[in-house]
């Protein structure tokens, strides 16, 4: 699609009476199944329909579904977000309604994607066109098969929350029955204040996946803010970024984290302060080099965490004695804490050790 269209028309598909009758009954469809939509009626509307100078949209069974405002502007998070769950919505409904194929950049990128042409089910990159509009990054080309048609069934389908247009219907779109609490349950389940189980596994698998931290109570099935910094921190680790980092699970997300962790989360480090301060009393007043009995572990933990400081040498980093060299190296680290005098006397103190745990990464018991 590369010219302008008008958008005057509050229905906006050009030339509806030119398409084929199955096909057109599709787009009003669609254009009633949009309109029923919160997430997508903002955002969504149907473009150009029958029109001269490209073969599909001439054979009189195509529909450009346009993501933004305007055409020729590369779409807001939002917008793509509605685009990629009509997207989503689409394919899962191919078979059902007629959809031959599906022409758009799911990531925004300079490229055409293409849907169901040669691989039926799989997407393909094609070449760059060159234009916002030639890369199908503002619209969605949805190609038909003349015998197309809209089943009655799906006069009710709603894509998300429902929007004013149906305030008769549930505000759960999402087919949960239908999911099988594995595979990836689409894009819609995945929306702030929303419940659905498959987020209750989305959060347990970022746990498992070492990102439990962004949890301040355990994971639940309603999706929110820790669900989304827990995500977008694995997609980071991923070395994504951008709109592919957004906090928001895709198939590809989804998959990696139903995998097995490429390494184990490192085991959480623990010290015990009554161990430390026992240590740091006696140890010095012992021969070069002793420990104190069940000690010396977290002794070591604190040494490599002085000596990465800079307060310790190398030479006395590892023998799990809190001898005397330890004692003034954790003196300096108290007084680069702030502490004078008493407060500062190399002894471990919890606050101290609790804030040198979290740089270094041990915990206190
Ligand atoms: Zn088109």
């Amino acid at each position: 699609m590369s010219r302008t269209v008008a958008v005057t028309d509050p229905f906006r598909a050009t030339a509806l009476s030119r398409m084929k009758p199955g096909p057109a009954r599709v787009v009003q469809g669609l254009h009633a199944l949009i309109r029923r939509s919160a997430l997508l009626a903002p955002h969504i509307w149907m473009g150009s329909g029958y029109r001269t100078g490209s073969s599909e949209h001439q054979s009189g069974c195509a529909i450009d579904i346009i993501i933004v405002e305007e055409v020729g502007r590369r779409p807001s998070v939002e917008e793509r977000r509605a685009a990629l769950a009509l997207v989503d919505w689409l394919i899962a409904h191919a078979s059902q309604l007629g959809i031959r194929s599906i022409i758009f950049s799911r990531d925004g990128k300079d490229r055409p994607e293409i849907w169901g042409y040669s691989a039926p089910g799989q997407w393909r990159a094609f070449p760059p066109r060159g234009s916002v509009s030639g890369d199908h990054i503002d619209h969605i080309h949805v190609l038909m098969r003349e015998s197309a048609s809209w089943p009655a069934s799906l006069d009710t389908a709603v894509v998300g929350p429902a929007g004013p247009q149906s305030p008769g219907l549930p505000s759960t779109g999402v087919a949960e029955p239908d999911w099988d609490g594995k595979s990836f349950p689409g894009r819609l389940a995945f929306q702030l204040g929303r419940r659905h189980a498959a987020v209750t596994l989305l959060g347990q698998r970022l746990v498992a996946h070492g990102y439990g931290s962004h949890y301040k109570v355990g994971p639940g099935p309603e999706f929110g803010p820790a669900d989304v910094a827990a995500t977008k921190a694995f997609q980071r680790a991923q070395g994504w970024s951008g709109p592919d980092a957004d906090g928001y699970p895709g198939p590809e997300t989804w998959r990696r984290l139903m995998a097995a962790p490429s390494k184990p989360a490192k085991p959480a480090k623990v010290v015990s302060l009554a161990q430390l301060v026992a240590a740091a009393k006696r140890d010095p007043a012992r021969p070069q080099g002793g420990t104190t009995a069940g000690s010396a572990d977290d002794v070591r933990i604190v040494e490599a965490a002085l000596m990465k400081e800079g307060l310790l040498s190398a030479k006395w980093a590892s023998d799990g004695s809190f001898g005397s060299s330890t004692v003034a190296a954790y003196r300096r680290w108290q007084e680069r804490l702030g502490y004078r005098g008493r407060d500062a006397d190399g002894i471990p103190g919890r606050a101290s050790l609790v804030e040198l745990g979290r740089r270094h990464g041990f915990t206190v018991a």
